[in-house]
């Protein structure tokens, strides 16, 4: 599973803007590593730079002193909508009538292809086939009627699906989070400014404090001399649907999102995971890196109840296999866990082994993994899970699997136990993340779990009460 993308904005009072969001991009770079980008705007013009590839090879010293300007925004990207090569890379930036516009998105539009239609009718030429540039010139055309505040309520009003928007209009830089609150989108405050970003991790970066999270539905707009923001509910939503999967998986667990800190939101996870299903092993083995806060908290809850399971690193990683290793066979494919994970195997020969992960997508790693931990000397193997298993794609803007290729997709979990050979296999439930977020369920995302989205999908059932907008025409008067 990959995030779709990390933004980030910021408006500072006198010094210019790129090193700082170089710094922010490089705190997000876990959110996307296809490409990276900055553009920035001095008062008089934009400036650009947007490579394929990780933010520090995007950028030399002479690209970061060529972006002038105290205003900017930024963006790292792994691509699900559009094409996997530099005519979708972000910031998309652009000159109209209007003014000069840059956008980073987070998410995924699930009407963009309506809104294209409309206004390649009306004359507008695309030079990618992503949502981002969609939502670019559908703005552009609302600024040349409206100032920017209904401009932009009046592209949320159109626009239908995920979006965390960092935007720059000439020098003044907004942010925008979909009525649903999908992806996450923080605002900070810097000593000299202010930083919109996907993930307070990167406020920590520049020194900052996080304020809050940006409201679903929220416009905030930085004032361009960095002193202030103001901010707009320009969409009240009446349920939220954040993705779950931020706290279990994609965010960074220093990062704090929608009030909760992700590390203790895993750890507490990893607690449930063992009152709802406990095993009474000799050690628990966090799958690096991202099980570890899960499998801390399981241990710690198990040794409350009073068990003398140990929890151990028994699987290092080998930080160095990127996501660019080729993998042209089945056989190679299956010599990947090997390369990435290698077990220590004092701590596992002859003992009975829980491994704690917080997800499973296709189930080939687990397969691998528990064989792995077998042959290591293993007596048995059981598998915890921090999240209900996935049964259907994802359409907010997660790179996951295919319905067919999910493992859970057509599975029950003890067939699914028997594939991957493991002695037992349990998830956690979806009442035990909502209880943890201290959220209900209708204020949550569960598609990928439940086969029920919170947008309108074509093809895919609801579960909740939403229509896609009427996208109406672009020269019907705006609602105020
Ligand atoms: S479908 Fe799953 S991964 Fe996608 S936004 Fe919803 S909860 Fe997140």
């Amino acid at each position: 599973m990959h995030e779709k993308c990390g933004v980030v904005g910021i408006s500072l009072e006198d010094r210019d803007a790129a090193r700082p969001l170089y710094y922010s991009l490089y705190a997000l770079q876990h959110r996307g590593q296809e490409s990276a980008g900055i553009v920035t705007h001095d008062g008089f013009q934009q400036y650009s730079h947007v490579e394929m590839g990780l933010v520090g090879d995007a950028f030399d010293p002479g690209d970061l002193e060529a972006l002038n300007g105290s205003n900017g925004i930024g963006h790292v990207r792994y691509p699900t909508a559009g094409s996997v090569n530099a005519c979708c890379a972000q910031p998309f930036s652009v000159s109209f009538k209007s003014g000069s516009l840059g956008l980073s998105h987070n998410g995924n539009l699930v009407n963009a292809d309506e809104i294209g239609d409309e206004l390649a009718d009306l004359g507008h030429a695309f030079t990618s086939d992503g949502d981002t540039e969609v939502i670019a010139h559908d703005l552009a055309r609302n600024l040349l009627e409206e100032d920017l505040v209904r401009a932009v309520k009046r592209t949320m009003n159109r626009i239908h699906g995920s979006y965390s928007l960092t935007i720059m209009h000439d020098e003044t830089v907004l942010g925008v989070r979909d009525p649903q609150g999908n992806r996450p989108l923080c605002i900070g405050e810097l000593e000299d400014g202010y930083v919109l970003a996907s993930e307070s991790a990167a406020i920590d970066t520049l020194d900052g404090e996080l304020i809050r999270d940006v409201k679903p539905g929220e416009l905030v707009v930085l004032h361009a001399d960095g002193t202030g923001y103001d901010t707009y509910q320009l969409v009240e939503p009446e349920n939220t649907a954040h993705c779950f999967f931020e706290h279990v998986y994609f965010a960074r667990p220093d990062s704090t999102i929608d009030e909760n800190l992700v590390y203790e939101v895993r750890r507490e996870l990893g607690r449930k995971l063992w009152e709802e299903s406990g095993v009474d092993s000799d050690v628990v083995l966090p799958v690096p890196d991202s099980g570890r806060a899960f499998a801390s908290g399981y241990a710690e809850a198990a040794q409350d109840d009073g068990s003398d399971i140990e929890f151990a690193e028994g699987l290092m990683k080998n930080r160095y296999v990127g996501r660019t290793f080729i993998m042209p066979t089945q056989d190679e494919r299956e010599r990947a866990v090997r390369l990435k994970l290698n077990p220590i195997k004092s701590t596992i020969e002859g003992k009975s082994v829980t491994i704690i992960d917080d997800s499973i997508v296709r189930g080939t790693t687990s397969t691998q993994l528990i064989k792995l931990l077998k042959d290591a000397g293993a007596e048995e193997v059981h598998v915890r899970i921090g999240a209900p298993p996935i049964v259907a794609p994802c359409y907010m803007g997660i790179d996951m699997a295919s319905r067919d290729e999910l493992i859970a997709g057509n599975q029950s979990v003890d067939e699914i136990r028997e594939e991957i050979e493991a002695d037992s296999l349990s998830y956690l439930s979806i009442d035990a993340i909502a209880e943890t977020l201290e959220t209900s369920r209708t204020d949550l995302c569960l598609g990928c779990v439940t086969g029920e989205y919170p947008y309108d999908i074509e093809g895919e059932a609801t579960d909740r009460d939403v229509a896609r907008p009427d996208i109406g025409t672009q020269s019907s008067p705006a609602d105020d």
